[in-house]
C-alpha cells in the first residue's frame, strides 16, 4: 500500500514512507499543511519547484489525501 499527501503549496503528491506518519499528517493537515520541504527527511532533493510526478499517480490511487479534499469534507460537500 502506498501513502501520499498533497503538498499544500504546489499541489504535488508527496510519497509518505509509513502508515503511521501518513495518519499523523492527515490528522493535522488542516492546522499544519504539508509542504515539499517537509518530505526532505526521506526525499532530500524534493522542492515545490520540481515538476510534478503525475504519471505515477494516474495509474494507481492508494491512500491519497489533500487539503482541498479535507476542506470539502469539512464543509459538508459530497465528493
Ligand atoms: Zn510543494
Amino acid at each position: 500500500m502506498e501513502f501520499d499527501v498533497e503538498c499544500s503549496k504546489c499541489f504535488k503528491w508527496l510519497y509518505i514512507p509509513t502508515e503511521e506518519r501518513y495518519e499523523k499528517i492527515r490528522e493535522h493537515l488542516l492546522e499544519c499543511p504539508l509542504y515539499c520541504e517537509d518530505a526532505r527527511e526521506w526525499r532530500p532533493s524534493i522542492s515545490c519547484n520540481d515538476i510534478p510526478d503525475i504519471t505515477r499517480k494516474e495509474k494507481k490511487y492508494g491512500h491519497l489525501i489533500s487539503l482541498v479534499f479535507l476542506s470539502l469534507i469539512q464543509d459538508g460537500n459530497e465528493l
